[in-house]
C-alpha cells in the first residue's frame, strides 16, 4: 500500500472555489525518506486550494515540534517551528515542474500527490541553527567538557605522524 494515500488530493472532481484539508505528518512520514534530516517531528498542516478554470493555488501553513539536539551543547531540545509556501499548479499536456517551481499536470492525472512538498516544507521550517534557547539553558557540563577537548587541541604537540613524515624529507 502506498504510504502517502493520505497525503494525495483527487483534484478533477474538486468545484471551482476555495477547499481546506487537514494533514498530518509524524515520525512514520519521515522514515519512508532515506535522508530525512528530520526523524522526531510532528506537524500539523492546513492547506488552502483554490481551484479555478486554468490552475489550482495551494497554500500551505504548517506548524511542528521537531526533536533534535543543541548545536551548542549537544542536549536533546524540541524545536517548535512554522512555515508557510505556496505551490501553484497549472494543467498541462505532460506532467513536470517548471524553472519558476509551477507543478504543471497533465489531463491524464486525477490525484495531486503531496508528499515531496509537505517533505520539502517541513525541512524548510527547520531553522539553521538550533541551540538551547539562552545559553543559560545549554548542559554547562557539556559545554565546559567541549571547552576542554578544543583546548587540549590547541595545545596538542605536533601529530608524531606528521613528525614522521617531515623526517622524509
Ligand atoms: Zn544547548
Amino acid at each position: 500500500m502506498n504510504p502517502f494515500t493520505a497525503y494525495h488530493i483527487p483534484f478533477l472532481g474538486l468545484k471551482a472555489g476555495v477547499h481546506t484539508f487537514d494533514f498530518v505528518i509524524n515520525e512514520s512520514f519521515f522514515e519512508e525518506f532515506e535522508y530525512s534530516e528530520i526523524s522526531k517531528g510532528n506537524f500539523t498542516v492546513d492547506l488552502k486550494l483554490e481551484k479555478q478554470s486554468t490552475m489550482m493555488v495551494l497554500d500551505f501553513s504548517l506548524e511542528g515540534k521537531v526533536e533534535d539536539t543543541c548545536d551548542r551543547c549537544g542536549m536533546p531540545i524540541t524545536l517548535e517551528v512554522t512555515h508557510e509556501d505556496r505551490l501553484i499548479v497549472k494543467y498541462g499536456d505532460e506532467t513536470k515542474i517548471t524553472e519558476d517551481e509551477i507543478l504543471v499536470v497533465s489531463q491524464a492525472e486525477h490525484i495531486l500527490e503531496l508528499e515531496q512538498y509537505l517533505y520539502e516544507y517541513s525541512h524548510l521550517a527547520l531553522p539553521s541553527r538550533r541551540v538551547c534557547d539562552n545559553e543559560d539553558d545549554c548542559d554547562q557540563d557539556a559545554l565546559d567538557l567541549l571547552d576542554s577537548l578544543q583546548d587540549d587541541d590547541e595545545d596538542d604537540d605536533i601529530d608524531p605522524r606528521w613528525e614522521a613524515l617531515k623526517g622524509l624529507k
